[in-house]
């Protein structure tokens, strides 16, 4: 990829807040600076919104509502598809975009701007299908009519870590459900979502229905607009913690909550399972955007007659990675978001090491600019390490056994979290049995990645509340209203 590709998409990417269908920066012209993670360098400057300015856009979103859940869905899900097949024209430059502001490798890249637009297409089909009920009540005479409504002006706060199918999968049902939006991208990595809506608004979207911020005064200023009674419903992806406050906020007015957070997925390997396959799917789940996934493998429970085995091999594929900067020819890890992830990666790493586990590859910060963590393999990890309990985000695979069926499943609902658990066996019987028996919301079987436009995706227990994708993700963006109709 060469510097020039680079700097043309970058100044072709607008960089201001966009409010009520209208471009423009801060009214004190603050900007924040957007970072490639590869070299630390500063890529672009984007608007540094006051909390004034963001509750500006919550007033245009507010101002868009009734018209917009009154635009006839075909019209919605028509805007939809075209954005659907705009972002899949502009794939290449989607793709660098989210590989020079996030640092995952330009392949990888590719694979999520399928996905993200995926999310435009499908709730493009769903815009259509909204539908209610009818029903005569059980005592006769009383019919009982249900129909579906848009929940209202949505807050979308989306991570870094999928710049675009983070915000696609959120805004995707809002528009098609009818409601209108302010979306707050990650700091870190606003440029894929500033592009978006550049395209939405190309592809026919009415002013005000889409507002996007972005601002460093992210705690106050959202807590603003969670404050104010015109928001109705809050969507939110990224950390326990904060989503945690979130809820906690929602509760003064009450909003409808949809909350994706953290994960710390097990990967169950059993004796029976077919290695070949289940390796192959160990380094999709852990090493998909260098580990920095929700859904990542966080902790290997592997039986113990083929741990070894296993581990051998795990550790040959880790070891074989290319590092470097995403754009780069072959490259397979990308750096770390930031200088403070491989702090924290490396201080899980050494914790373990601490407590016993033995390293078998990688294990120290990459030297030079950027932020490189390599590909680190943990034998013999004790149960009382910090990364059992919390989530890595980092390619760290660490490695324990079990001894039979029964201890695998404990270990593995020994977390707070549950956000997906994937399980190897080539035993049917087995796979359903230990699905079932899993405390998570999603289980990929004989799969190291479930994600799917057309599936649900979400989590329980400290993993988060609500669906995205799939026949229940525009549920989350619509309320029911009952008709009790006496004849
Ligand atoms: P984060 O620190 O929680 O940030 C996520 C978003 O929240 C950013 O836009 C951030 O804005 C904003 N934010 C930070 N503090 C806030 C506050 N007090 N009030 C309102 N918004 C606030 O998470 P992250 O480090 O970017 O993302 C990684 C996490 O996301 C991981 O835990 C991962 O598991 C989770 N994740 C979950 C899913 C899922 O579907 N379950 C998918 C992807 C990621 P600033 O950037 O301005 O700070």
């Amino acid at each position: 990829m060469n510097a020039h590709a680079e700097t043309t998409l970058l100044e072709q990417v607008p960089t201001g807040l966009f409010i009520g269908g209208q471009w423009r920066q801060a009214a004190d012209g603050a900007l924040i600076d957007v970072e490639d993670p590869a070299t630390g360098e500063v890529l672009a400057q984007v608007a540094d919104a006051s909390v004034a300015e963001c509750v500006e856009a919550l007033d245009a979103a507010a101002a868009a509502q009734a018209s917009w859940a009154a635009t006839d869905p075909r019209e919605r899900s028509e805007i939809l598809r075209r954005a659907f097949e705009a972002i899949t024209a502009r794939a290449d430059d989607f793709a660098l975009l989210m590989t020079l502001e996030m640092g995952k490798p330009l392949a990888e890249a590719k694979g999520e701007v399928t996905y993200g637009a995926e999310f435009f297409r499908w709730f493009a089909e769903e815009a259509v299908r909204i539908s209610g009920q009818y029903s005569v009540a059980p005592t006769g005479g009383t019919r009982l009519i249900t129909t579906k409504h848009p929940v209202g002006p949505t807050l979308m706060i989306t991570p870094w870590n999928f710049p675009l199918a983070m915000g696609t999968r959120k805004i995707g049902p809002a528009l098609a459900a009818g409601c209108t939006c302010v979306v707050k991208p990650a700091s870190q990595t606003p440029l894929t979502m500033l592009l978006l809506v550049q395209i939405l608004t190309e592809c026919g979207l009415p002013d005000g229905v889409v507002n996007v911020v972005t601002t460093s005064h992210t705690g106050e200023a959202m807590g603003t607009l969670m404050a104010d009674s015109r928001l109705r419903k809050v969507t939110f992806t990224g950390s326990t913690p904060v989503g945690q406050k979130l809820i906690e906020q929602s509760a003064q007015q009450v909003l409808k909550v949809s909350m994706e957070l953290g994960g710390n997925a097990p990967f169950l390997v059993f004796e029976d399972a077919d290695l070949d396959e289940a390796v192959e799917g160990a380094m999709l789940a852990k090493m998909r955007n260098i580990g920095e996934a929700c859904t990542a493998a966080n902790r290997f429970i592997v039986h113990e007659s083929v741990a070894e085995e296993f581990s051998e091999r795990l550790v040959e594929r880790m070891t074989a990675m290319k590092i470097g900067r995403g754009t780069e020819e072959g490259v397979t890890v990308g750096p770390l978001i930031d200088a403070k992830a491989v702090d924290g990666v490396h201080g899980l790493v050494q914790d373990a090491i601490d407590k016993g586990a033995t390293l078998r590859c990688g294990g120290e910060p990459m030297p030079g600019a950027g932020h490189f963590y390599p590909p680190t393999v943990l034998l013999d990890v004790p149960a009382e390490a910090e990364l059992v309990a919390e989530e890595i985000f980092g390619p760290v695979a660490p490695i324990r056994t079990f001894a039979d069926e029964a201890q695998a499943i404990e270990m593995a609902n020994a977390s707070r979290f549950g956000l997906i658990g994937y399980v190897f066996t080539r035993d049917v019987s087995r796979a359903i049995r230990v699905a079932e028996a899993l405390e998570f919301g999603m289980v990929g079987l004989n799969a190291g990645v479930v994600s799917n436009p057309a599936a649900p995706f979400g989590g329980v227990k400290h993993s988060g509340l609500g669906r995205e994708g799939g026949a229940e993700g525009i549920e989350e963006y619509l309320e029911t209203k009952y008709i009790g109709l006496k004849l």
